[in-house]
């Protein structure tokens, strides 16, 4: 079917295109999925992998390197130069790049600690940064007020997502930085969206413009393609000549696309949204997998429903954003008595809080000393919020 996909030159013909998910490309043999030959093969990378297949995919490139350009003419000769690197990867190839980005100074920051990194930061000139929200954000509590913020004129997010809070404190922290967003996907390495001048200085950062070489659909779960506004599954379709260059591919986020006047060339917009029922969620330093949610409770297994419900919520208290979690449970007839005893629904929750895996290695109970989240909270439900039995995570973060 891929061989013959010049002949889908029209819009009906390429919806006969079946869509594409992560496993097809993880259980394709490469050469079946490559559309060059060989000899034009420039790289090859590897992408992560799904919680269903734990196998990384090889992802062949016709071209050197990543697609790490900045978006604006903001990342200037004349403003900024000493750039503070704080992510958890500064992989061979993205340092080969910079090289060749020779009016920048790379400073490489301890991630590992941070504290440290910010001790040595107030020593050297820095006016640039690269980090994720979540780096940046624990980076932020340990530079204190003696850190030159307002020098600051850029800094790219890279990797996960941003709340609009998060986003905010940002803005209030360096008040002189334009911020950008650089998220990926690592079945991809070009741009698929941007944000242009216009969406960097006045939309969420969820919003995103798409480049023109990319066909976008947003589909429900029948795979109809969704109206305007309405949020479904994201799927993309490179239309530039790539190695491999992912048709109809159904991006694990979810989003909606309007039309709305932007400043400049491009009027299409796509706002990610959060993926609210789903068997994964991530965000910053929180990542919630169902069979963790479920493995906490195995132990209770026999006074509850076997279902639950997580229920994710975001708060900012004296300029400090916190999260906490609500579990929905249903107490099995017998146990009703106990839904009225304090001391035992406290017990509960402090089991089922050091039982949670959230992130590696750390559980829910770790990062509440850590005071990253709030103490979880159990509600005993007579009736579930979703009539869907496999909805068990759900986000009512950005709502
Ligand atoms: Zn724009």
């Amino acid at each position: 079917m891929w061989q013959n996909f010049q002949n889908y030159s029209d819009y009906d013909n390429f919806c006969k295109l079946p869509f594409l998910v992560k496993n097809d490309i993880i259980t394709t043999k490469i050469k079946d999925r490559t559309f060059v030959s060989e000899d034009q093969i420039k790289m090859y990378s590897s992408s992560s992998w799904t919680s269903k297949n734990p196998i990384p995919s090889i992802i062949p490139h016709d071209r050197f390197g990543y697609d790490w350009s900045p978006d604006f003419p903001w990342l200037d000769k004349n403003l900024t130069k000493n750039i503070l690197f704080l992510i958890s990867w500064t992989s061979p190839l993205l340092m080969w790049q910079l090289s060749k980005l020779d009016w920048i100074v790379p400073i490489i920051g301890n991630i590992w600690n941070l504290k440290y990194t910010a001790a040595i930061s107030k020593e050297i000139w820095i006016n640039g940064i690269i980090s994720t929200s979540t780096i940046l954000y624990n980076f932020l509590k340990e530079l204190g007020d003696d850190f030159k913020k307002e020098d600051i004129c850029w800094i790219s997010l890279w990797g996960e997502y941003s709340s609009n809070l998060i986003y905010k404190a940002f803005k209030k922290e360096f008040p002189n930085a334009y911020i950008e967003f650089k998220y990926w996907n690592s079945e991809f390495h070009w741009k698929i969206w941007y944000r242009c001048d216009h969406l960097a200085k006045s939309s969420k950062p969820n919003v995103f413009h798409v480049n023109n070489d990319v066909l976008l659909e947003i589909i429900d779960e029948e795979f109809n393609t969704v109206s305007e506004w309405e949020i479904g599954d994201i799927v993309i379709t490179s239309i530039a000549k790539r190695a491999f260059p992912l048709l109809r591919y159904k991006v694990w986020d979810v989003g909606s696309i309007r039309y709305s006047k932007c400043e400049c060339w491009n009027d299409y917009l796509l706002e990610f949204s959060w993926r609210k029922n789903s068997d994964f969620f991530k965000i910053h330093w929180i990542t919630f997998k169902v069979e963790a949610i479920y493995d906490s409770i195995e132990e209770f297994m026999n006074l509850f429903e076997k279902r639950c419900e997580l229920h994710i919520f975001e708060k900012e208290l004296n300029s400090k954003i916190s999260y906490f979690c609500k579990m929905n449970l249903k107490i099995l007839d017998w146990s009703e008595d106990l839904k009225n005893d304090q001391k035992w629904i406290e017990l509960i929750e402090k089991t089922i809080s050091r039982n949670l895996i959230v992130s590696a290695n750390k559980t829910y109970h770790d990062l509440v000393e850590a005071g990253l989240l709030e103490d979880l909270k159990i509600d005993f439900v007579d009736k579930w919020g979703s009539r869907d039995k496999s909805i068990n995570i759900i986000s009512h973060i950005d709502e």
